[in-house]
């Protein structure tokens, strides 16, 4: 198969020829159809994952069909159309078991613990628990976005935050995570107050769905612009770029009893 390679950390990778992926007993081979690129990626390539071992093949965010199946794989078969989570659990393991895939004790990650989709084919293991079927109406591009960005988004919001409806929600940072998290507040109807330092973000932000923007850029009163708007503070705050000041003025945005994610 044709895939994207590289053999050292921060290198140039290039496009080459590499050995087909086989299916483990639980497993599968998908051939991809999509794949996004992410900021996991570039952590990887920048050697910040003592999981990779080098040479390596990036890409996690993946829309694929099945072409090959393990022997102990019951639920899924060769020819359907799946995505899967960023992090693929065991299923059997305590984590696994309550409920909490995304820590599994025994994870594995495409594009991480072993080569990623940034090529033709790409290894998924434990297929039963892990891969997700694609209705007809989901394109592969959107897809590709549904199992990184989106569920990281979907969990903070509606497991952890329980956003309801007329909250009012603040997200810090209109990247991946960031846009997703608006896309999904709006489906459960509250109002959302997006804040970046890039015009271009925030102009995505609004049309996906952000009530009122915010460019932070240069300014210091982001939390207090946040309050006026919110009338005394948001219910639930996101920041959905991890720095300091993000993480700051996020929760110096709530109201009383507010719940910062
Ligand atoms: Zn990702
Ligand atoms: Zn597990």
């Amino acid at each position: 198969m044709k895939g994207i390679l590289y053999d050292t950390f921060k290198g140039q990778p290039k496009l080459t020829s590499l050995p087909d992926p086989a299916a483990p007993d639980h497993g599968v081979v998908l051939e991809v159809l999509a794949t996004g690129m992410c900021r996991s990626d570039w952590h990887g390539w920048m050697g910040h994952d003592p999981d990779i071992v080098l040479p390596h093949v990036p890409g996690h965010e993946i829309a694929g069909r099945i072409i090959e199946v393990g022997n102990k794989v019951r639920n899924f078969k060769t020819g359907e159309r799946v995505t899967l989570p960023f992090v693929c659990g065991c299923g059997s393991c305590r984590e696994c078991q309550s409920g909490n895939q995304q820590v599994c004790d025994y994870q594995s990650q495409p594009g991480f613990t072993h080569w990623g989709s940034f090529a033709e084919k790409v290894r998924i293991d434990y297929a039963d628990n892990n891969l997700v079927r694609l209705p007809d109406n989901i394109s592969n591009e959107a897809a590709a976005a549904l199992g990184c960005r989106f569920i990281t988004a979907f969990r903070a919001v509606v497991d952890q935050a329980a956003l309801k409806k007329n909250e009012r929600i603040a997200i810090f940072g209109c990247g991946g995570v960031g846009l997703s998290a608006i896309m999904i507040a709006k489906a459960l109807e509250a109002e959302i107050i997006a804040i970046d330092i890039n015009e271009q973000a925030l102009q995505l932000a609004k049309e996906v769905g952000a009530h009122h923007a915010i460019n932070a850029s240069g300014r210091k009163d982001v939390a207090a612009l946040v309050k006026d708007i919110s009338i005394g503070g948001v219910e639930v705050s996101i920041d959905a770029l991890g720095s300091q000041i993000t993480s700051i003025n996020s929760i110096d945005s709530l109201k009383k009893r507010g719940r910062h994610i």
